[in-house]
């Protein structure tokens, strides 16, 4: 990192590894590389027609000025209606915040929250941002390693033993991003009960892939579970995966009134106001259709499924069976210590991931990010098709590899 132009606590922090993956495909693509790319987590669906329409009725209607800073009127009443609906949640639309994205509302309440020093709990493996963007806001990330014997989540007695007198939050994601894990209720009960007798942590819970599940496996939203912990959680969702509009970049949450209002005073000082045409899309794809988002994920259901039969018979790879979102956390731990065809030894999921690229022109995301190795995550937010070819090539690049001599 340059620090002629770079403070010291930017040199602290790494760039956003599955942004710079996917760029990095997308940049290969342009250079005429015949890559496909596993890398981005964005939905291949487009945004339904019914919601790109009322953007355009709204842009017509002369909709273009700057919006309460904390979101529309009405979209933050549909966010209410939303968390009631599909939760169980009373939220007035005091309660509720938009934003640019989920990720700028995680780095909102995050400035909004945390004094130098304070420790964020972030089970692992976790979504690559959620380490940089705690430091950026001047906090400590806890990354505590979840277990395999319980799916890759945290559990009760590892989350006791993380929470310190600085812990200021924990964080929470299901279905989650890289493992596609979902909490049930009794699991998120049973961390309730800790963090019962912890009453200055604060939980954020993300949960941008809740419509998308597998195996009809039913959704709970943290407060859902542990209605005592309302108070101290912030429920984090947003327009990006569900309804496919990732570009738009609305995301929204619910939360206790003071912390909303701390986060509005960060958002008036750094954002305004989220984009008005986005919001009046976002109204119409919370108050329209739905039917579209169970047929597409029973779409990614199908996905999933084919990429686990063709990547089983791999050897040194392992797929772990996610319940939701739209990604597969492979396990490449067999690969370790593998020579490539070009006498290279892959000795970390690092080097698997850049070998994947040079010798199968695919592009994936490194578990090293996520924080736990080795693995590496692909989305199969792709067509059949393309992914049917990419497991083709990385199952003929593995056959390639030699022992060590
Ligand atoms: N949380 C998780 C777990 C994610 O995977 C993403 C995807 N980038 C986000 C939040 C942020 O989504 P967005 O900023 O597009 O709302
Ligand atoms: N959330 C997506 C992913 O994990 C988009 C890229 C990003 O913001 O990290 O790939």
């Amino acid at each position: 990192m340059d620090l002629t132009y770079s403070s010291e606590k930017l040199g602290r922090i790494a760039p956003s590894a599955s942004v710079e993956a996917a760029q990095k495909a997308t940049d290969l693509k342009a250079q005429g590389l015949d890559v496909i790319s596993l890398a981005a987590g964005e939905p291949d669906f487009p945004t339904p027609p019914h919601v790109v329409a009322a953007a355009i009725a709204s842009i017509h209607a002369g909709d273009t000025k700057y919006t309460d800073v904390r979101g529309t009127k009405e979209l933050r009443a549909a966010v209410a209606a939303k968390f009631k609906r599909d939760n169980g949640l009373d939220y007035t639309a005091d309660d509720i915040i938009v934003g640019p994205g989920a990720k700028n509302l995680i780095a909102t309440a995050l400035t909004a929250s945390v004094n130098p020093g304070d420790e964020v709990i972030i089970p692992a493996p976790a979504w690559v941002s959620y380490v940089d963007l705690t430091k950026l806001a001047d906090g400590v990330p806890v990354v505590v390693e979840t277990k395999r014997q319980f799916g890759l989540k945290l559990d009760p007695e590892t989350l006791e033993e993380a929470i310190t007198d600085k812990t200021r939050w924990l964080f929470l994601n299901s279905p989650g991003n890289p493992t596609g894990a979902v909490y049930s209720r009794e699991e998120l009960e049973a961390l309730g009960k800790v963090l019962e007798k912890h009453p200055h942590v604060m939980v954020l819970t993300d949960e941008i892939y809740e419509y998308l599940l597998f195996d009809g496996v039913k959704f709970v939203s943290f407060v859902e579970a542990c209605p005592g912990m309302k108070d101290r959680t912030l429920t984090l969702n947003g327009a990006s995966k569900g309804f496919a509009m990732t570009g738009w970049r609305i995301g929204f949450a619910g939360g206790p009134g003071g912390l909303i209002k701390a986060m509005g005073k960060v958002m008036g000082q750094m954002v305004g106001s989220s984009c008005t045409t986005s919001q009046a899309a976002t109204v119409a794809a919370l108050e329209g259709p739905q039917d579209y988002i169970a047929e597409r994920a029973a779409a990614y259901q199908a996905r999933r499924d084919r990429v686990l039969e063709l990547l089983a018979p791999v050897p040194g790879l392992a797929a772990q069976k996610p319940q939701g979102a739209f990604y597969l956390y492979v396990d490449c731990g067999g690969l370790l210590g593998k020579v490539s065809a070009r006498g290279k030894v892959l000795a970390t999921d690092s080097d698997v991931v850049d070998w994947l690229l040079e010798e199968a022109l695919v592009a994936t995301v490194t578990g090293a990010a996520y924080g736990l190795s080795p693995y590496f995550r692909i989305s199969i937010a792709s067509a059949l098709p393309v992914l049917e070819e990419a497991c083709g090539r990385i199952a003929t690049a593995v056959a390639t590899l030699k022992d060590p001599a």
